[in-house]
């Protein structure tokens, strides 16, 4: 989410910067239809040389790891242990299986521009047309709403969507002391815990704002957003993590 530069298209949504209205309804724009066509070249992939990729494949792959078997989904599971887990609205994000249809090779930082509570009531708004996979409370608290296995609307350009992980920070761009240290620290937890699962490096080409998406026109997580606190977190929550089993 965040707030917009100069609006090109007029519509930045509700007064007061609140998480509802036009704030990330761009993301809309990326709810790409062309799912069904991308599933027929994986399908056949698959039928190709699926002979081949079994065969390379098999003994660092469990079966349903091939490109085009679903995983087996849960109800309610989360992916990231201590989340509480409230579902966005399926027109938010769209089913995948992640990372072998996509690879994820980026976690994407935004701001709300509103609470906690509204940025989890939008996402489960059919209408808003985005939504993270993440939203992290002042308080630390952890709530995820997308699996990692799918595609959210979040960073408002489709390749980027693909690729990434989306993480919400309750509080505004233009506050920065709402990012409490709770915050900061829950967050690098969370974003150490998903870059060791996909083995994506720790710096700032793999874990950016939602302001250096291409395209975008937002400007979260803002100039306040400590990038150099948050960056040295994370390796530290990474550092911690060797020692500990997952
Ligand atoms: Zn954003």
């Amino acid at each position: 989410m965040g707030t917009r530069r100069a609006s090109k298209n007029g519509s930045s949504g509700s007064g007061g910067g609140g998480a509802s209205g036009g704030a990330t309804g761009s993301g809309g724009k990326d709810a790409d239809r062309r799912v069904g066509r991308r599933a027929l070249l994986i399908g056949t992939a698959v039928a190709a040389v699926g002979t081949a990729v079994v065969a390379r494949d098999e003994l660092t792959r469990a079966w349903w790891r091939v490109p085009g078997v679903a995983k087996p989904r849960k109800e309610g599971e989360v992916d990231y242990t201590g989340a509480k887990w409230v579902s966005a609205s399926d027109a938010n994000w769209r089913m995948a299986d992640r990372p072998d249809d996509f690879g994820i090779d980026m976690v994407i930082i935004h701001v709300t521009q509103g609470s906690f509570d509204s940025a989890v009531k939008v996402f489960q708004d059919p209408q808003h047309g985005a939504a993270a996979h993440y939203v992290v409370r002042e308080d630390g608290h952890v709530t995820q709403m997308i699996r990692e296995l799918d595609v959210a609307y979040h960073a408002g350009n489709r390749d980027y969507n693909e690729r990434s992980v989306g993480i919400e920070h309750e509080g505004f761009v233009e506050k920065p002391e709402d990012f409490t240290a709770e915050m900061y620290e829950a967050s690098a937890r969370l974003t150490a815990r998903i870059c060791a699962r996909y083995d994506i490096p720790l710096d700032r080409e793999h874990i950016l704002g939602h302001v250096e998406v291409p395209g975008t026109d937002h400007t979260d997580p803002g100039e306040g957003w400590d990038w150099d606190r948050y960056m040295k977190l994370v390796r530290a929550a990474a550092a911690s993590r060797t020692s500990t089993p997952a």
